[in-house]
């Protein structure tokens, strides 16, 4: 399978799960994967559809989807076509005439089809062998994209009874999945998630104030690199695209209602890179399978966490660190409810209420932004510090707050416990206004005892407040304010507490510094260059000719022979065969002229993930880049990995005795005197209490590699 891997596809390993899910099918088992988006979800059917005898029959929902993943799998060689209402009847024909004869592997349709008597009677024509049901949450009308048409896959379960059925969705939600499995008789079927968490992708939101203004700024930082953004009406995405156009950027609307053509041509721009920006309501998206796309920017406040989390899903789906920003102000949660008062349903009415105070929650976090996405779809984030959300990367400072939290949560038992934070704060900052005249609050020992915080600050001490849950908010419309139990008692008690100040929130917002990535940047844009010039030629995206991470690599090791360039991750059989000589002929002439040296790729599939005592090829990447004397950081952005487990690699390594050179990954004395007390102190090896003690901040990364200086 590893061979099919590389030669068909190019890659070198599978990614997790993906080997034990085209096992459970290649055994006429059916499965249900249940993974992120990027996670890789096609490979599972793409690759056991050349081992299987006959065809596999793919339904995917779109109709552009279905042919950019056809165009890839041509690229690779693989026999593959689409049937759906884009083509002629001689091109049906010739492709059914195809598939009688066996010259065909992979099969897509669309659902309707399925409903023709006529493909119908092909199918039962042609030898089925496995049936990959894509997307398949669109069968559920509990998920955001339900289609009528996916109802007609039932009929294929008593079509083809001995065939085996996968289904395969990114919605995380329960209900859907039960829906799903109940559909489509899955019962029996090997259930296979993986973790929902993105680790090339980072959080961060940031406050609405300037928004343009840092727009622009991230964008000529990030000048060709595709980007999301996604507004709140359709209004709102033309103007914004108009403006950004303005501003020399290509950027193009999309909503529902742009002519259909216009929305046509403004996607297929942004997929052939063409157009860096596209604004768009939530209406664009699921058509998309662009792997490369390195921002996702919401410009408005979501409506709910599983919207959210599936938009940006699209960032990153290569593997390659992608940002993820919200600009946030409390008044769009307002312009939220607005909508939301609207609705008829009482009960989808506390339900829209409900999900959007999960968003709001999530706007005013003061701790770490995965774990609390990752807790809302039911999973544990194991570490308390991610590394990627802006949160968890920023240094934060507290200052003591005990007295001014006094304050505020007197005022609440004063007031009753029936108001909302504005109402409390106006009592607190001594706003004489009618509502409180008339409620007799101007004369509460509370009235004005604030006057060295602004209400701005005084709104973001209530809301870490009631993330620390010393405050509840309760009700949907209006809010009311209340004390837990805990926080009866952190009054009683006259606890202390420390919170997180606000020029660190303010600080900590910008996004994350571009980590500069070790790759030559000057040949990696001459090979996309190259490659959109193909692409272009073959009429197919250029992610269909080579990914990023392919091009990066390349613009790395700086391949020229042919054996060298076929170890690039992403090169297989048909891809050398087709483009090896153009892009090694590029990358020596670059290296000629600027006298830059080739290295050697390492050959990553001798050592072999079977046998569990020794170390997978991505170990052996990791050895070979420290033997390169490469930076924690370098390293991570070249892999697509996350720096914590670049350095959890290299702990193995070490501990395995491999030969390592990593005294150039010493930490400053200082430094490491500074951890090292930290674990004394901790008098242990694990790293969140060091953390804790540290207070300051220090990654999970560098602890680790400070960790190997320690013991040794
Ligand atoms: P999903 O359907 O789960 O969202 P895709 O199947 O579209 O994800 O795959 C996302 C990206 O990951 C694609 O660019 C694909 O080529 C790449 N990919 C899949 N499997 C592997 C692998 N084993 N090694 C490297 N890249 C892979
Ligand atoms: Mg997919």
């Amino acid at each position: 399978m590893l061979n099919i891997l590389k030669t068909h596809f190019g890659f070198d390993q599978f990614r997790p799960l993906q080997e034990e899910i085209i096992e459970c099918v290649m055994a006429q088992r059916d499965a249900f994967v249940l993974m992120p988006t990027g996670a890789g979800k096609s490979l599972c059917f793409q690759l056991p559809a050349l081992k299987m005898p006959g065809v596999t029959l793919v339904i995917s929902p779109l109709i552009a989807l279905m042919k950019d993943q056809v165009d890839a799998l041509k690229a690779d060689g693989i026999p593959a076509e689409f049937i759906n209402s884009t083509l002629t009847r001689a091109e049906i024909d010739r492709i059914q005439t195809a598939a009688l004869r066996g010259e065909i592997k992979i099969l897509y349709a669309a659902p309707e089809r399925l409903a023709l008597p006529e493909f119908q009677y092909f199918l039962q024509k042609i030898v089925v062998s496995l049936i990959a049901i894509d997307e398949s949450h669109c069968i559920s009308e509990w998920g955001h994209d339900f289609r009528p048409d996916y109802r007609n896959l039932k009929v294929l379960r008593t079509r083809f009874p001995a065939v085996p059925v996968m289904a395969l969705t990114a919605t995380a939600t329960r209900k859907v999945r039960e829906d799903i499995i109940c559909q489509l008789s899955l019962e029996k079927a090997k259930i296979f998630t993986s973790s929902f968490n993105r680790p090339n992708l980072s959080y961060a939101v940031l406050p609405k104030k300037n928004s343009y203004d840092h727009l622009i700024n991230l964008f000529r930082e990030h000048r060709d690199e595709a980007a999301i953004i996604y507004c709140f009406s359709r209004k709102d995405t033309e103007h914004l695209a108009a403006d950004l156009r303005q501003e020399g950027f290509k950027a193009l609307p999309y909503h529902a209602g742009l002519e259909s053509e216009a929305r046509r041509t403004n996607q297929e721009k942004f997929i052939r890179d063409e157009a860096q920006i596209i604004v768009a309501t939530i209406a664009f998206g699921m058509g998309i399978d662009k792997p490369d796309v390195r921002l996702v920017i919401h410009y408005h406040l979501p409506k709910s966490i599983e919207g959210y989390y599936q938009e940006t899903g699209r960032a990153g789906r290569d593997g390659l660190p992608s940002q993820c920003l919200l600009f946030y102000s409390p008044g769009d949660a307002s312009k939220q409810k607005h909508f939301i008062r609207q609705i008829e349903d009482e009960a989808e009415q506390k339900n829209a209420y409900q999900k959007l105070d999960q968003m709001v929650k999530y706007c005013e976090l003061a701790t770490c932004r995965r774990h609390y996405l990752l807790a809302y779809f039911g999973e544990n984030y194991p570490q308390e510090k991610c590394d990627g959300c802006d949160i968890c990367l920023s240094p934060q400072e507290y200052f003591d707050a005990t007295i001014i939290s006094q304050k505020i949560m007197s005022a609440i038992i004063r007031t009753g416990q029936r108001f909302g934070m504005n109402y409390i704060i106006d009592v607190l900052v001594g706003a004489k206004h009618k509502k409180i005249i008339e409620r007799d609050h101007h004369n509460l020992s509370v009235f004005g005892i604030v006057d060295d915080f602004s209400k701005e600050d005084l709104g973001r001490i209530v809301s870490q407040l009631v993330s620390k849950k010393l405050i509840v908010k309760s009700g949907d419309e209006y809010p009311t304010l209340q004390l837990s139990p805990r926080g009866n008692e952190f009054l009683k008690q006259r606890e202390k507490i420390n919170l997180t100040k606000f020029e660190s929130i303010a600080k900590l917002s910008q996004p994350g510094e571009a980590v500069e990535a070790a790759y030559d940047k000057e040949l990696f844009e001459k090979l996309r260059h190259l490659r959109k010039k193909i692409a272009d030629e073959k009429e197919v995206p250029p992610y269909v000719i080579f990914s990023d991470l392919t091009l990066r690599q390349m613009a790395f090791y700086l391949p020229q022979s042919e054996d060298n360039f076929s170890r690039i991750s992403g090169v297989g059989d048909e891809k050398l065969k087709q483009y090896g000589e153009i892009f090694t002929e590029v990358i020596q002439t670059y290296a000629r002229k600027n006298d830059r040296p080739e290295k050697d790729v390492p050959v990553k599939r001798s050592a072999s993930s079977h046998r569990p005592n020794r170390l997978g090829p991505t170990y052996r990447e990791t050895q070979e880049l420290v033997r390169e004397k490469m930076s924690i950081e370098k390293m991570a952005s070249l892999r697509g990995l996350a720096a914590g487990t670049i350095a959890s690699h290299i702990e193995k390594l070490v501990s395995n005795g491999e030969k390592l050179d990593i005294d150039y990954l010493r930490p400053p004395v200082e430094q490491l005197e500074t951890i090292k007390a930290a674990f004394q102190k901790s008098r242990g090896t694990a790293l969140s209490p060091v953390l804790e003690i540290l207070g300051e901040p220090f990654s999970y990364a560098e602890l680790k590699i400070a960790r190997l200086f320690i013991r040794s």
